[in-house]
């Protein structure tokens, strides 16, 4: 008996070492004459900086291959090896390795979230179906003060910053290239125009780019919280007796009133009309808060895919 069960453990032991290399057979090295996508890579897909392009600006493409396989064919979009989906057209279509293309300015999207790496895989194909995706995104921009091409009437900081930015109380945010200040608010209506300057630098705070535009919309805003402060059920002309659109009671009574001389009968206060005690009033509190939220002012860096080409007022993606 025990004999017998001794043989047959050998020989399920022995079963179990021949079966071994068949269950682990590696099915070898594939046909060298196909090419695997491990043997295309890519090198460089650059604008003025690496992996970082601008539409309408020439784009540097470096990739390498062994053997070559002409044509190549470069993609840049999104998704996986399987699942990939073009966005940004190429022009002219990149059909070898080393070269130079650009994305059309015609394919400026219409939603600021559409830059960046949100469509930033590159994705290199060879004639002989060798595929490879970048292991690094792409970050696409945009040129800052181009005009836009779906409104030509504003240039592409404002029509993108415009999407992204807390606009607060005001209803709408016009760019008005005439505008000689940062910009002017008009409470009534709620209706903010804002210039270049906004984009540019902020002489208050020493900001620029996107920060000046921020502090320019906190601004602007605040002259609308100022103007709910003053009349909190609306305007009423019967209680502005000099028409100048502050209420009598406010202007003879609160101590801003007082500290910077209104006068509920006079229009032109104690300084006259232009710089008068209601545009110091609102300059010192608005300018005041500038320099109270320039502390928050990186608040839209992460959305900031602008590119100065002047390099004066830097996207701050870019830097
Ligand atoms: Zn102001």
């Amino acid at each position: 008996m025990r004999r017998i069960k001794l043989v047959l453990s050998l020989f399920t032991f022995m079963n179990l070492l021949l079966a071994q290399p068949e269950t682990t057979t590696n099915p070898g090295p594939p046909n060298p004459l196909l090419c695997s996508a491990g043997q295309l890579e890519i090198i460089d897909f650059n604008g003025e900086k690496a992996f970082k392009v601008v539409v309408g600006l020439p784009i540097t493409i470096r990739g390498m291959h062994s053997p070559l396989e002409n044509p190549y064919s470069w993609q840049l979009g999104h998704g996986d090896l399987t699942h990939f989906a073009p966005y940004w057209p190429l022009s002219p279509p990149p059909l070898a390795l080393t070269g130079q293309t650009t994305i059309p300015t015609s394919a400026l999207p219409v939603n600021n979230s559409d830059f960046g790496e949100t469509h930033g895989i590159i994705k290199l194909s060879s004639n002989a179906n060798a595929t490879t995706l970048s292991t690094k995104k792409v970050q696409v921009f945009f040129n800052k003060d181009e005009y836009n091409i779906h409104d030509n009437s504003v240039p592409n900081w404002f029509y993108y910053w415009k999407q992204i930015i807390n606009l607060k109380l005001i209803s709408q945010l016009l760019f008005d290239p005439q505008l000689e200040d940062y910009g002017s608010t008009d409470p009534l209506n709620r209706i903010t125009k804002i210039s270049q300057q906004a984009s540019e630098n902020n002489d208050e705070t020493d900001d620029d780019g996107i920060h000046a535009f921020f502090e320019t919309i906190e601004h602007e805003n605040h002259h609308n919280v100022i103007w709910d402060e003053i009349w909190p059920n609306g305007y009423d002309p019967a209680l502005d007796t000099d028409n100048d659109f502050y209420r009598d009671y406010w202007e003879d009574l609160s101590s801003a009133g007082i500290a910077y001389g209104f006068h509920s009968n006079d229009n032109s206060d104690e300084y006259g009309n232009e710089f008068g005690s209601g545009y110091m009033y609102e300059e010192d509190n608005c300018r005041n808060l500038e320099h109270l939220i320039s502390s928050i002012k990186t608040l839209y860096d992460l959305e900031d895919w602008s590119y100065d080409p002047n390099l004066i007022y830097q996207g701050k993606q870019w830097k």
